[in-house]
């Protein structure tokens, strides 16, 4: 489950918004920039791509998993 982003690390890349598969992340305007909000964190099926994906690290995802897609 995603917990937590370090806006102060943050480039504003944008990369972590299409990445996520579950439309958790959303980029929103803050002055002239735009920085990646957690929208809807209880639709995160903590798959990692965020975490790892960031270029400078500063998503955090624990890895309980609070709603995993079944295979069926
Ligand atoms: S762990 Fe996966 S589902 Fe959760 S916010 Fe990151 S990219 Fe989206
Ligand atoms: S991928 Fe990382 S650096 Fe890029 S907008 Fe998202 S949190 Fe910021």
């Amino acid at each position: 489950m995603i917990v937590d982003i370090e806006l102060d690390k943050c480039t504003s890349c944008g990369l972590c918004d299409p990445i996520c598969p579950a439309d958790v992340i959303h980029m929103e305007r803050n002055g002239d920039r735009e920085f990646p909000a957690i929208k809807y964190p209880e639709h995160c099926v903590t798959c990692f791509n965020c975490e790892i994906f960031c270029p400078t690290q500063c998503i955090d995802v624990h890895p309980i998993v609070r709603r995993r897609p079944l295979p069926w």
